[in-house]
């Protein structure tokens, strides 16, 4: 494992993880590559996320970015995106491809959530942080930083796991051992993150949680959908409360 290229002196951040999404880098855009789910699942996130915070118009952040899937799909509709991660070489293969495809108003940094809120406190209409808390050490570090992040009345999207025996029968040994949708290793039980927990960390940040919904997977089909069942996958919605 290379992770020479990876910034593994942020407090915040895993180097192994990040090293993990570094090696895979250059399949990020390949639709049938390790990172199918992603963009199976962005057109569901991205009308989700429109359909709450309408991004016409809008100042989006999107944490944890990697290769740039969400971020770019956003910038589609948005009046600008900045794009974050740890990892160097997603940036880099995100970058490429926001060129190819004559993408302007996308910005791409590597500089993590919290000394970006530093800079950049309620800079943003929406922030959103897709499959990446599970990934972090303290993720509640990464939901304050996003809380700072959102101006007042703005919203902030996340996606997770849940952990319980059901998530880990889906998401690690069917995803990843018998479908065989994700590497081995990609995920980390321990990490899997209840709804109780992210709700808990949204409040202790003042961000209040405005929806939730569930992705669900049919191997037989091959298709996703979003559901009211949480219990493996989720998405959550919060608000900053205006001023
Ligand atoms: N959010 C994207 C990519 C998800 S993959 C999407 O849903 O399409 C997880 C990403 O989180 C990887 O790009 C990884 O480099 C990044 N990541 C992991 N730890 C991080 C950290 N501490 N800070 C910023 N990004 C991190």
């Amino acid at each position: 494992m290379n992770s020479a290229d990876t910034t593994a002196t942020h407090s915040n951040a895993d180097a192994q993880e990040l090293a993990k999404f570094s090696e895979l880098a250059h399949r990020w855009w390949d639709p049938n590559s390790e990172f199918r789910p992603l963009h199976q699942i962005n057109p569901l996130r991205l009308a989700w996320i429109d359909e709450l915070a309408p991004l016409r118009g809008k100042q989006a952040l999107d944490v944890g970015c990697g290769g740039g899937i969400l971020a770019e799909a956003m910038a589609a509709k948005a009046e600008h995106v900045t794009g974050i991660d740890l990892a160097a070489r997603p940036l880099g293969v995100a970058r490429l491809h926001a060129l190819e495809s004559g993408v302007a108003n996308l910005e791409y940094r590597e500089i993590a959530t919290e000394a970006l809120a530093e800079e950049r406190p309620a800079r943003y209409d929406v922030v959103t942080c897709m499959e990446m808390l599970e990934h972090v050490p303290d993720p509640s570090a990464i939901v304050a930083a996003c809380a700072r992040l959102v101006r007042p009345g703005g919203w902030v999207f996340f996606s997770t796991l849940n952990r319980n025996p059901k998530s880990f029968l889906f998401a690690i040994v069917g995803a990843e051992y018998v479908l065989r949708l994700l590497p081995r290793g990609t995920h980390e039980y321990a990490r899997f993150i209840r709804p109780s927990e992210l709700t808990r960390w949204c409040r202790e940040s003042a961000l209040s949680v405005q929806a939730s919904r569930g992705m669900e997977y049919n191997p037989l089909t091959r298709r996703y959908w979003l559901s009211g069942d949480t219990s493996v996958n989720y998405l959550i919605a919060c608000r900053r409360p205006a001023e």
